[in-house]
């Protein structure tokens, strides 16, 4: 017999996996999630920083970023698992006037958007937070006390666990090949008054190393790989992986226990505190698009360098090259995630490009995805600005604080 599901979600990482809980929150539990790994998290999310933050420069990001992080603060009653959300803080530091007019537009779009303990931090406040941080060029910057971290495969779990315990199946080990569409006869089981319902084409199935699935409904949430999944339907979506390196040092007593994510916006470095450690990033400008997952050992000196010119004390930290790990951004043009119904493939919805912030977003886009399959809209945000359209358009949502 062949096996039917209301919806098939092509990917468990934490977008997927939030996709999955949403959707059985709203009852409905017919659903199958498809991941080739033989465990969750072996995509980005596994790579993740796990940072989460609202201080962002467009609309649509501050607002997802307020759903996200006020679900990461009752994560752990709502869902029953931890999220391990640390609200430690995300403290930009500007070095030039330009930095403090852009962290300015920044503040007031945040507050007008209900997120208002945005802080101006002087160096001096600066110094408190982080004693060992030179800030001789520092003239002030920003200071979000709930913004912080969580634990990506923590959250990924716990809304795949709660899934589950509604009904939703998830079958590892199974790799989608194959998309099957038909030309459009009726409307599908779901929602019959989504917008994809001018589309010519629509969702049969689809195929799997375990045989044939028989849906109306796909949700696409193949992270970096998710281009090839859309173009298993015919689709386009203009989504590029992009290698992304983190260093952690061993031990380090020389910084406090407990201090923000700093960002030196002179160079983009970035650090928090990872358990006994330090994790050091850096957007290494000259990184070039592919599925690049090797960590490449002369970055660590690139990235030293910058992380001992802002905090003399970490040119004495240690490093393990083999500590060191190497994950992928899922980039769009305009490095804001597309979310809702591809226009070609009635009943093809996207839950992709998240440019670095799937994690914090997982929340926000799982609920919306959700909203749309079953709604077609989403009271939290209008999600026709996050259409896969607006590339065509011309309505790109430049999104600058990207990290
Ligand atoms: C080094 C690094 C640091 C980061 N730091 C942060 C951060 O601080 N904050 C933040 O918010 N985000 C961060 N990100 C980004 C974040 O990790 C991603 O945006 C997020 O994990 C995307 O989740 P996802 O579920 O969409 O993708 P993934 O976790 O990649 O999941 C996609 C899944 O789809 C599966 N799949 C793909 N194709 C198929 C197929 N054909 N059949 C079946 N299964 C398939 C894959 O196996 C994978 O498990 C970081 C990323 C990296 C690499």
């Amino acid at each position: 017999m062949t096996e039917t599901a209301d919806v098939v979600i092509i990917g468990s990482g934490i977008v997927g996996s939030s996709v999955a809980y949403h959707l059985a929150q709203a009852g409905c539990t017919n659903v199958l999630v498809l991941e080739r790994e033989a465990h969750q998290g072996k995509g980005s999310t596994g790579k993740s920083m796990g940072g989460v933050r609202a201080q962002f420069s467009t609309p649509v990001n501050i607002q997802m970023s307020k759903y996200s992080i006020e679900f990461f603060s009752q994560f752990d009653e709502v869902v029953g698992h931890p999220a391990d959300y640390r609200a430690h803080g995300y403290l930009f530091c500007a070095t030039n006037e330009k930095h403090l007019a852009y962290l300015e537009a920044n503040r007031e779009r945040q507050q007008a958007l209900g997120v208002t303990n945005v802080e101006w931090v002087s160096p001096e406040d600066v110094v408190k937070m982080v004693p060992q941080l030179r800030v001789d060029d520092i003239l002030g910057g920003t200071f979000c006390p709930t913004d912080g971290f969580v634990d990506p495969h923590s959250v990924m779990m716990g809304f795949m666990l709660n899934a589950r315990q509604s009904g939703v199946r998830l079958w590892l080990d199974t790799c989608v090949t194959g998309i099957r569409i038909e030309a459009k006869a009726g409307t599908n089981s779901v929602n019959a008054n989504q917008s994809s319902d001018n589309a010519a084409n629509a969702i049969s199935g689809v195929q799997t190393t375990r045989g044939f699935i028989s849906t109306r409904v796909v949700v696409n949430a193949a992270g970096a790989w998710a281009a090839e999944v859309a173009g298993m339907a015919g689709a386009e979506l203009p989504v590029e992986p992009l290698r992304r390196q983190l260093v952690p040092t061993e031990p380090f007593d020389q910084l406090p226990k407990r201090f923000p994510m700093v960002i030196d916006m002179s160079t983009g470095f970035h650090f928090r505190r990872e358990g006994k450690g330090i994790l050091l990033a850096w957007n290494d400008p000259n990184e070039t698009p592919g599925f690049k997952t090797d960590f490449d050992e002369s970055f660590i000196e690139k990235i030293l360098t910058h992380a001992a010119s802002r905090v003399p004390v970490l040119a004495e930290a240690g490093v393990n090259p083999r500590r060191a790990w190497a994950g992928l951004y899922e980039m769009t043009p305009d490095h804001h995630c597309v979310i809702g119904p591809s226009p070609n493939v009635s009943g093809l919805y996207f839950v992709n490009g998240f440019s670095g912030h799937g994690v914090m977003h997982s929340p926000a886009s799982g609920r919306i995805t959700a909203d749309l399959i079953l709604q077609g809209h989403s009271e939290l945000i209008d999600a026709k600005q996050l259409s896969v359209e607006r590339f065509k358009q011309g309505k790109l949502l430049e999104e600058t604080a990207v990290l």
